[in-house]
């Protein structure tokens, strides 16, 4: 139901999806820290939707990294990734990758394409990849803890 008027707001135009203020905001307002393990050592900055796919080199799809996740990420879509580990993003990168994902999907007019077409498509990103359902809300996490050893992948 929230979803479908969602839908039908954004597609309207009567809603707007938010800025990526709140999400710039996490960058300063949490220790510096990889976003997917959260150590603090060895950090380098991270395209959330790859380059070499089409991310931007916008600061809306600019995160810190480890190195290890960095090159364990690679060019992959961020939840295919995740999912190959067994894991699931924290809800703050979920949100910032979900904006970018319907950011890309809004200026090249694909809100109105079925996900069946969509996905036949050369995309930045996995749209099929968007998850259905989520974890047990007590194994969520809104950002992930910082950790001050390095990460072991
Ligand atoms: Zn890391």
């Amino acid at each position: 139901m929230i979803r479908a008027k969602l839908f039908k707001g954004l597609t309207t135009g009567t809603m707007k999806m938010r800025t990526f203020y709140d999400d710039e905001k996490v960058k300063f307002t949490y220790p510096q820290a990889c976003c997917y393990c959260g150590t603090t050592e060895k950090l380098s900055i991270d395209h959330l939707i790859p380059r070499i796919k089409g991310g931007e080199d916008h600061s809306d799809n600019l995160v810190w990294a480890c190195r290890s996740c960095n090159s364990s990420k690679g060019e992959r879509d961020l939840l295919d990734w995740y999912q190959t580990k067994d894991a699931f993003p924290s809800i703050l990168l979920l949100r910032r990758y979900t904006k970018l994902v319907a950011r890309y999907c809004d200026q090249h007019a694909l809100l109105d394409t079925l996900l069946a077409d969509a996905i036949q498509q050369t995309l930045p990103f996995q749209l099929q990849m968007l998850p259905y359902s989520f974890p047990a809300l007590n194994t969520l996490q809104l950002w992930v803890p910082v950790r001050k050893q390095e990460c072991n992948h």
